[in-house]
């Protein structure tokens, strides 16, 4: 299949489009100019139900919405367009938008940047000591936009790629230096937007270099779900398959991280043939999604998810909460609420999907588990744990909270048995700048 792509620009050539009302696509054409929209063909003729449009998932997914803004500034945005006002008047009005919806805020991306010889590298954070996150610079874009992407600042041109690096030697030279580091994430956007021979100046190095404490090279990709052709047809498919199995050769275990968010996206047959190829390399594939609101909030979705996703080979990895980034408001839902349907997806699947971890947030001082609610000498409370944690002797620590059936996320929780702070409080003060900043970057 060739790779068509819509955007703002050119979304109304989408024939499907041409049954949807009106003020569906006047809200794309208004909430797209704010927050950022891209899709393509394979997303729009297999992925989306257009009987069902505009209730389906997939569609909720990658269209934006009128509700993900706020009314009044849906109002505003329509009043700049419809006035007729110029490109920059449009991008000014809606950068005043963003810069509402909490997008990094400044200096946050300070917390986990690595140094080498005293200077920062951008393009790199290490937040948990085994693992070190890679964006490469070519790697900035995605397949398709989903409408919750916590990356969305990157998209829409609000960060000059700050994290992007080109400097895959300096990598090298991290991970050499650091032997507490076994892991390298690569990330984006979506590292495999990027022709393989690109993906291969990155990888290539760090297999060369033959480091003995990296075992693990991890790869975040939405690929299989948006565009499994990737691995199948497209040009360079043979040759990225080659690259995972030089990955292995070099006695490296290649971790393919697959976003999933939505069991459609696993039923067609080019994402079965592409995960087969996947797997014959020698990688693992581990799965992983926020719960969101109007997409999966449901045990049904999510253990039809894990059970289709196992007996294609995958291994269900991360349940994620839905971050407080963008239209939060639109997709997130309580944290009790995310619990619950853990609970009865978990209770509703064998041992062999339960690899699933979660609902967890990633947050300020790590990733931090909802366990549940529980009675402890009759206090009703709510119980965490940390998967992981910016200090790493914080893992698998359980802590409590006041019972909160509004908690979206751990800044809205308050430490339960009239504690005055969390276990982790102080440490953290003393991690982080003085000037602690409540979102953070995964
Ligand atoms: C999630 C995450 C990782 C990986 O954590 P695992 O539990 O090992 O999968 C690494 N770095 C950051 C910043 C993360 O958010
Ligand atoms: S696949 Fe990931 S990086 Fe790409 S748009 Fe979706 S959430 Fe963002």
């Amino acid at each position: 299949m060739k790779y068509n792509s819509f955007m703002l620009h050119n979304f109304k050539n989408i024939p499907q489009l041409q049954s949807v009302s009106s003020q569906i696509i006047e809200a794309i054409e208004i909430v797209g100019s704010v927050l950022p929209f891209k899709t393509n063909n394979y997303v729009v003729d297999k992925l989306i139900d257009w009987n069902r449009v505009p209730n389906d998932p997939m569609f909720k997914l990658t269209f934006p919405q009128k509700e993900m803004l706020l009314e009044d500034d849906y109002a505003k945005m329509k009043f700049v367009i419809d006035s007729g006002a110029d490109k920059q008047q449009i991008k000014e009005a809606a950068n005043e938008i963003r810069l509402k919806l909490n997008p990094h805020p400044a200096g946050q991306l300070e917390h986990n940047v690595p140094m080498i010889d005293g200077e920062k590298i951008f393009g790199m954070q290490h937040k948990y000591r085994e693992t070190v996150l890679f964006f490469p610079s070519q790697g900035q874009t995605c397949h398709a936009y989903c409408t919750f992407c916590f990356r969305w600042p990157q998209f829409v041109g609000m960060e000059d790629l700050k994290f992007a690096s080109k400097e895959a030697e300096l990598l090298v030279k991290y991970v050499q230096d650091n032997p507490e580091v076994t892991d390298v994430l690569f990330t984006g956007g979506d590292p495999l937007i990027m022709k393989t021979k690109h993906l291969e100046t990155y990888i290539r190095p760090l297999l060369d270099a033959n480091i003995p404490n990296l075992r693990h090279i991890r790869i975040g990709s939405k690929a299989l779900a948006y565009w499994p052709y990737r691995f199948i047809t497209d040009d360079d498919a043979d040759d990225l398959l080659a690259l995972f199995e030089d990955v292995k050769r070099a006695g490296k275990h290649l971790a393919f991280m697959a976003h999933f968010n939505h069991p459609v996206e696993l039923r067609g047959d080019a994402v079965a043939e592409a995960i087969k190829r996947i797997l014959k390399t020698g990688a693992a594939i581990r799965t992983q999604s926020p719960v969101l609101k109007h997409i999966n909030d449901s045990s049904e979705i999510w253990a039809e998810m894990l059970k289709k996703q196992v007996s294609l080979g995958c291994i269900p990895y991360y349940m994620f909460v839905a971050r407080n980034t963008g239209a939060q408001h639109y997709f997130s839902i309580p944290l009790i609420e995310a619990w619950k349907i853990f609970r009865e997806t978990y209770q509703s699947v064998s041992g062999i999907c339960r690899t699933l971890r979660g609902p967890s947030m990633s947050c300020l001082p790590g990733k931090v588990q909802i366990l549940g609610v529980a009675y402890v000498k009759n206090e009703r409370v709510m119980t965490f744990r940390m998967i992981q944690g910016r200090s790493p002797d914080w893992a698998a620590r359980p802590f409590f909270a006041k019972y909160d059936e509004e908690a979206i996320w751990y800044t809205d929780l308050e430490p339960a048995f009239d504690e005055e702070k969390f276990f982790f409080s102080d440490k953290l003060n003393e991690i982080l700048s003085p000037n602690v900043i409540e979102s953070d970057f995964e």
